[in-house]
């Protein structure tokens, strides 16, 4: 039978059903044989003729698009991995990737190019392409050709070590769980959870007692509903003690990688890979980092200070007189039963008010006021888990894209939630469809509708930010498309939808009383500090690994505690580095990068503050026009000042965090 993989850029959708495991291989070496072919053609054409910026890109359209399904089958289905041959496909593709940033003679082909002949479009291009081949070590025609081999060696290793690392932690993830056979540790659960925590339990194949797993949704509910002290604690440090040591060890992997990347970063002539990676981002600097790190974390401890006595003697009034301090692994149970004393909510009654259905139906009404879009929900067959639901969405009449949304967890996905193009836009002759994946918790019984909670709706919405990013992009070259933008504006549009959802004119809604409604304003900044603290401290870890100060001689416990700032103690034998897969990912590289987020929302608040008073629609036309069409064909920082006509400021953050008044 014919590989339907080959056939994939005239397809309206992915075949699921007719993919067989065994047809990846195969699929990779034909569309990198033809890549490979059509790259040549193109080198290989008079120095006369102006080379095909256009030609080029598309001579990896097929290959791209294979690649797509397959990250997006291996994050949605990890257990496959063997019968994937993801190790041979994982050194093709890094082999491939590599080749052909490493080609000399199609460097010297970009370098024959005229800039100034460019368009504008063109240049952006152009300029990212460039930067792969500085990447892979091309620094001018002459450039050194063992330092081009030692990159090329570097990054093929580095490749293997992140896939190395994803997959402890997968595993160790799998790996443990806790069995609750004390009635008494589950009296503040809610029902339901009691239920789905007792079916793991049988599956798990004890006779009595629920179970919890370290798995997003069920780690959550144990930190938030069990009363014993003891199982919190323990939960917190399983959960932050990943892959550290042991079987699924990550430690050895982590120091090479970042040994790795430092060699890298000097052989590019950079003195950090902090300075490499941030020279092709909004922030341009580390000092630019570290400023506003220092700026929010200032606040934020100031606002924590308080938030603190707060609780305490929240907690000394009304649970325990006998308690004196808190611990990170109380915080979540003692705010919950805060907001059911202070506010009499609690965070699972919500999740009535907030069904699946409801929550698409609300944004989908809001995106079609906002920019004339709008979705119907399809039927397909084509779809890897009878869970998913697919969504057309439409402008004009016209079709422009697909939004499918795979919400529930299950055992081989991966943790999280994000957004995937599983057609990208530009190299389709078929409309894109992109994808929201989460790990919300699943109704019990299949026939009831899932109950999300306030954070899952929210994150409804701001997945549905980066599908528009992607959707109304309207860049010719693929290189500035989908979200190929600078990496610390890529969640830009995606938290500025976020604003939306807390709107009093959308809870409403809802069905939501008027008084929840305030609630729910009043409940979103609540201790809030205390997230934004632990936040900066892993956007410390992060800039501090990858900069000069970390060697792999070090401790990497203790090189952790060095930066961090908390009021809450350190637990013995946790790190973050051992498992904070943003830095170490092979499909989303945030390392470096994990305050991107924070700079992004900035910009989002301050983009929002356009919205209101109800200018949303003139100014959701200002948005799509300078930034959601616009991709990566100008730095950020003009796009945003031609959207608002100035830069952008801090101050709608802080107010929106409640960390100003
Ligand atoms: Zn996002």
């Amino acid at each position: 039978m014919e590989n339907p993989l080959l056939n994939l850029l005239n397809l309206e959708f992915i075949p699921y059903s007719q993919i067989k495991n065994s047809d990846y291989l195969p699929a990779f070496e034909y569309a990198i044989s033809k890549a490979n072919e059509s790259i040549s053609e193109l080198i290989s054409q008079p120095n006369e003729i102006k080379f095909d910026l256009k030609k080029f890109e598309t001579s990896t359209d097929l290959y791209d698009q294979i690649k797509t399904v397959y990250n997006n089958k291996r994050r949605v289905n990890s257990l496959d991995e063997e019968q994937l041959q993801t190790e041979k496909i994982n050194d093709l593709i890094s082999k491939f990737e590599s080749s052909i940033y490493m080609n000399k003679e199609l460097y010297s082909k970009f370098e024959s190019l005229d800039i100034n002949s460019l368009n504008q479009q063109e240049k952006a291009a152009y300029n990212y392409h460039m930067r792969k081949f500085l990447e892979n070590g091309y620094r001018g025609v002459n450039s050194d050709t063992k330092i081009l081999d030692r990159i090329k060696e570097i990054n093929s290793a580095l490749s293997n070590l992140i896939s190395e690392y994803e997959k402890n932690l997968v595993k160790a993830t799998d790996a443990f769980h806790i069995n609750i056979t004390d009635e008494n540790d589950m009296k503040d659960f809610p029902e339901k959870i009691k239920i789905s925590s007792r079916k793991l339990s049988q599956e798990k194949g004890y006779d009595t007692g629920y179970c919890f797993s370290l798995q997003g949704p069920s780690y959550s509910s144990l930190m938030m509903y069990c009363s014993n002290q003891d199982i919190r604690k323990k939960m917190f440090y399983e959960m932050n003690h990943k892959c550290n040591g042991g079987d699924f060890s990550n430690i050895e992997i982590m120091k090479k990688i970042l040994e790795l990347r430092k060699e890298k970063a000097k052989l590019l002539g950079f003195k950090s890979y902090n300075e490499f990676v941030l020279s092709n981002r909004m922030a341009k600097e580390e000092k630019n980092v570290y400023n506003l790190l220092d700026m929010i974390r200032e606040k934020a401890l100031i606002k924590a200070k308080k938030d603190y006595n707060e609780l305490l003697n929240f907690v000394q009034n009304n649970v325990d007189k006998n308690i004196t301090k808190l611990q990170r692994w109380d915080l979540s149970y003692y705010i919950e039963k805060y907001k059911k004393y202070k506010f009499n909510i609690n965070s699972e009654e919500l999740r009535k008010y907030f069904p699946l259905s409801k929550v698409t139906k609300i944004l989908f009404d809001l995106i079609e006021h906002l920019y004339g879009i709008n979705y119907t929900l399809v039927e397909n067959e084509h779809l890897y888990h009878p869970d998913i639901k697919i969504y057309k969405m439409q402008k004009n009449n016209k079709t422009i894209g697909y939004f499918y949304l795979d919400l529930y967890p299950r055992k081989e996905k991966t943790m999280g939630g994000w957004v995937y193009p599983l057609k990208p836009r530009v190299i389709n002759n078929t409309p894109p469809i992109v994808g929201i994946i989460a790990n919300n918790r699943k109704p019990v019984n299949d026939n009831e509708e899932a109950l999300l909670s306030l954070g899952e709706s929210e994150t409804v919405f701001h997945e549905s930010g980066h599908s528009l990013h992607i959707t109304l992009n309207e860049m010719d070259y693929k290189s500035i498309s989908d979200l190929n933008v600078l990496w610390d504006f890529v969640e830009c549009p995606s938290q500025f939808m976020e604003n939306f959802f807390y709107e009093k004119n959308i809870l409403q809604k809802f069905d939501i009383p008027e008084d929840l409604i305030e609630k729910i304003k009043k409940l979103k900044n609540l201790f809030e500090s205390f997230w934004e603290l632990s936040y900066i401290n892993r956007c410390y870890v992060d800039m501090k690994l990858h900069s000069n100060e970390f060697d792999s001689t070090m401790d990497v416990e203790e090189f952790e505690n060095k930066f961090k700032v908390d009021l809450f103690d350190n637990m013995k034998g946790t790190t973050l580095s051992l498992f904070f897969s943003h830095l170490f990912n092979a499909t989303w590289d945030y390392s470096c990068g994990y305050y991107s987020y924070l700079w992004a929302e900035i910009i989002a608040c301050d983009a929002y503050e356009e919205f209101k008073d109800g200018k949303e629609v003139e100014a959701a036309e200002r948005f799509r026009k300078y930034i959601l069409s616009q991709g990566g064909v100008e730095d950020p920082n003009i796009l945003f000042k031609k959207f608002k006509g100035k830069d952008f400021s801090i101050e709608p953050f802080l107010k929106s965090k409640g960390l100003i008044d």
